[in-house]
């Protein structure tokens, strides 16, 4: 099966999802912005108007093939890596921030290949080896990047990542919404949901400072 069951009939995501089938669902903060016009697109069936000149939304997601995003030319900036984590992306974020851009979809996804690297580990060794690279140096880079990329639970992959992300970039409006690769319907975690908008910040939420840490060589 190519595409997976819709996340209502998963138990793994049943009752950890908050629907949004109306505008009214949509949480206040979103109201009124690009995030907001994502949304009514993905699950109200109102595309996106192609916009001129102004970039309007920065899009963080997986490098999933089995998800296309629904949005026109001119109007987001996209960045797509393995489980959507944006470590290593900084530079990218900088120039994205000063085009001024304000706010960010970060979209996790159910049946992540990122939860399933202990399985994957074998062959993406052996396919960087196939490409020339020397056997010890393929496995130890595998090796060393399947902890930083892997994760247990794609939703406890997202809050932890919408967490650090909020440390570095305090000012932008961050989004983590969830996709149904079975009908790309946009949900809402419901700890986000569950989150008091003003206490955000809460040590329950707080990341430690190694995982800020970025792929920066100097
Ligand atoms: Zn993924």
């Amino acid at each position: 099966m190519v595409l997976p069951a819709n996340v209502g009939d998963d138990p793994r995501y049943t009752d950890r999802l908050v629907p949004m089938t109306c505008p009214e669902d949509i949480p206040l903060e979103w109201r009124n912005s690009p995030i907001e016009a994502l949304i009514r697109s993905e699950n109200m069936g109102q595309p996106i108007a192609e916009t001129v000149g102004q970039p309007q939304l920065l899009i963080a997601t997986c490098i999933e093939f089995r998800y296309a995003l629904p949005i026109p030319r001119m109007y987001a900036y996209v960045i797509r890596r393995a489980s959507g984590r944006l470590v290593g992306s900084e530079f990218s974020m900088a120039y994205i921030l000063a085009k001024g851009v304000q706010h960010l979809a970060l979209i996790g996804h159910n049946d992540c290949g990122m939860t399933k690297v202990a399985e994957n580990r074998v062959p993406m060794i052996a396919a960087l080896i196939a490409q020339g690279w020397a056997p010890d140096r393929a496995e130890d880079f595998i090796n060393a990047q399947a902890a930083r990329h892997s994760m247990a639970d794609e939703l406890d992959g997202l809050k932890r990542e919408y967490i650090r992300l909020r440390r570095i970039f305090k000012k932008l409006v961050i989004a983590p919404l969830f996709v149904d690769l079975a009908d790309t319907r946009l949900f809402v975690p419901r700890w986000y949901a569950d989150l008091d908008p003003t206490q955000q910040d809460d040590a329950e939420f707080s990341v430690s400072d190694i995982d800020l840490i970025t792929d920066i060589v100097l």
